[in-house]
């Protein structure tokens, strides 16, 4: 409906206070804030280490979903819209998020930022390049490259066996094109000939070290880890062994200072590190975290993908390595991705479906019984409420919630801001006060097998698990390289519970197969592969780039 202005529109008419006011604001002092423009700066980490180590560490608010769908949830803006609706009500509130990646937003799902009257700001900025840390992580991972392909060149000390390099290139785009290359041609003095490739830069091991460092050292030390190649006896070869992580954490280490960005209703935004969700832990990084958490008293957050992914990433791998704990978690659901979960095609999911709405909600229903029947923690069911949703449809998904037993409260926030986000504020705020017992899904002892198949079972409700004979041999591989009590990062599609997108609502009866398993020994967990997961997006048939514009003064259009 042309009613409605676009997230764009929105944002731009926004008037956008100095981020120093912001730092203030939050008590930052001026010492460690590192100005971008007059809308952006970066939060020195020393502030996390030198003043806010030993203060009490804020309620933390989990965001995730349901499957997603291709009708999208509004994890992001719930996120936002919550954190300006716990300000509204005097709460000291700190959002954070992750930083979007030009492939997305130049590709089919636009940009990150949220939608409507909840969104962090400038926007633009935030959505291209913001303050360069991704091209910093990618330059991170081609000085990776490069050493190794410069170390065989230069005599092979390591005996680097060219055909088992693990180790891709990246860049911030979706280019198919880079996803197989050919590279090291023209002869003697121009390298050595070798199969290569590029992954997106989200997708680099280096992004997920990143994002689970808690500090410069820490980063140093993960780096080293890094398994780059196999030697032709079938060794592990590191980053380490290349002498490369001193070189790469001096790449990173104005990146890894916390970007400090604000809402369209002033509240102070952390958007900092944007790993993969699938074959990466997908949230954003521990120091933005834990700063937030030391300085405010909620901090709201987001896990990329439905909580069968993102939110059991979130607690068993970015919980479990940093002492974080969610307090409640927020399950976004719509009425939308409701209906589509009960089989309505993604065409028809404007009209009004009460049944295809109802055979929708066990979904929904899964997703609340693993976070507070395997996790043990609060949950509220939120309902991103659409301009499309009848009242009936809406009306139905909180009766039979209420039914259940399962808290609930619909969120307006993309209307109206903090002024639609206050039931579900309240309902936070009191889940929040009993204090949870937060349980892993896993414990890390167990084998790499047992560990799979309990997230298979407890969360996605499988009844058994299938090895693929190169997962039964990259098993045997790891528990040779005594890799076997890292935690499990799976890497499933998001659409489904399932191991098939094509198979939704809440299905039974059914095996999970893993194809194959991969080591990011430097992020610490084992990647376990449930079919081919694309590192290397490519633009669909119309990129949203065709539409980005930008003007004579230098003012955007068309980015959403
Ligand atoms: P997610 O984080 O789950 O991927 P986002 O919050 O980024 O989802 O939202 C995806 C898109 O949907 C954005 O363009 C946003 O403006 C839009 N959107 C979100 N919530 C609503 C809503 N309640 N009504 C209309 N559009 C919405
Ligand atoms: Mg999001």
């Amino acid at each position: 409906p042309d009613k409605f202005l676009s997230d764009i529109e929105i944002a731009q008419q926004a008037t956008m206070q100095v981020i120093n006011n912001i730092a203030e604001k939050i008590g930052i002092p001026d010492q460690y804030v590192e100005n971008y423009g007059k809308y952006k700066a970066k939060i020195d980490f020393r502030y996390l280490q030198n003043e806010l180590k030993d203060n009490e560490d804020a309620k933390l608010i989990l965001v995730s979903a349901i499957n997603p769908t291709p009708a999208g949830e509004g994890k992001t803006t719930t996120t936002i819209g919550l954190g300006d609706s716990l300000s509204s009500l005097g709460q000291k509130t700190i959002i954070a998020l992750r930083e979007p990646s030009l492939g997305p937003v130049f590709g089919v799902k636009g940009g990150a930022a949220g939608g409507g009257y909840a969104q962090v700001v400038p926007m633009e900025d935030i959505n291209l390049h913001f303050t360069g840390d991704f091209h910093a992580i990618g330059a991170a991972n081609n000085l990776l490259a490069a050493m190794i392909d410069n170390h065989i060149h230069q005599g092979n000390e390591l005996d680097i066996d060219t055909r088992r390099i693990v180790w891709r290139r990246a860049v911030d785009m979706n280019d198919r094109q880079l996803r197989r290359i050919v590279d090291g041609l023209g002869g003697k003095t121009e390298g050595v000939v070798r199969e290569d490739g590029f992954d997106i830069t989200v997708a680099s091991e280096v992004m997920a070290i990143f994002c689970l460092s808690n500090d410069i050292l820490e980063l140093k030390e993960n780096l080293s880890k890094i398994v780059v190649a196999y030697s032709r006896s079938g060794e592990a070869v590191t980053a380490g062994q290349l002498k490369a992580e001193g070189a790469m954490a001096a790449l990173l280490k104005d990146a890894l200072k916390p970007n400090l960005v604000q809402t369209l209703e002033g509240t102070a935004a952390f958007i900092h590190g944007g790993p993969f969700a699938n074959i990466a832990h997908g949230c954003n990084s521990v120091i933005a975290t834990k700063m937030a958490s030391k300085i405010a008293d909620y901090v709201v957050t987001e896990a990329g993908f439905g909580a069968d992914l993102g939110a059991e990433k979130f607690i068993d791998i970015k919980c479990r390595k940093t002492g974080l704990k969610p307090s409640a978690v927020v399950i976004v659901a719509t009425v939308k991705a409701l209906k589509y979960n009960g089989g309505v095609a993604k065409a028809d999911l404007g009209a009004e479906n009460l049944a295809a709405l109802e055979k929708g909600l066990p979904n929904l229903l899964k997703h609340v019984e693993n976070i507070t029947q395997v996790f043990k923690l609060p949950a509220v069911v939120a309902i991103n409420k659409f301009p499309t949703d009848t009242d009936e449809e809406l009306n139905l998904i909180k009766e039979k919630c209420k039914e259940l037993g399962v808290n609930v409260a619909l969120s307006e926030v993309w209307g109206k801001g903090s002024k639609g986000g206050q039931e579900l504020a309240n309902e936070v705020i009191r889940l929040t006060e009993k204090p949870g017992e937060l349980e892993f899904a896993y414990d890390l002892n167990l084998s790499v097998k047992e560990k799979i198949k309990s997230i298979a079972t407890k969360l996605y409700g499988a009844y058994d698990v299938e090895f693929a004979p190169k997962a039964n041999k990259e098993i045997a591989n790891i528990e040779k390289l005594g890799f076997s009590n890292m935690p499990i990062c799976m890497a499933k599609n998001q659409y489904s519970l399932t191991d098939d997108p094509k198979v939704l609502g809440r299905p039974t009866n059914f095996k999970i197969t893993i194809r194959d398993i991969t080591i990011s020994a430097g992020a610490g967990f084992l990647v376990a592969l449930t079919g081919d997961i694309m590192k290397m997006p490519g633009l669909p048939k119309v990129p949203a780039a065709e539409t980005i514009d930008v003007d004579v003064d230098g003012k955007i259009k068309g980015l959403f």
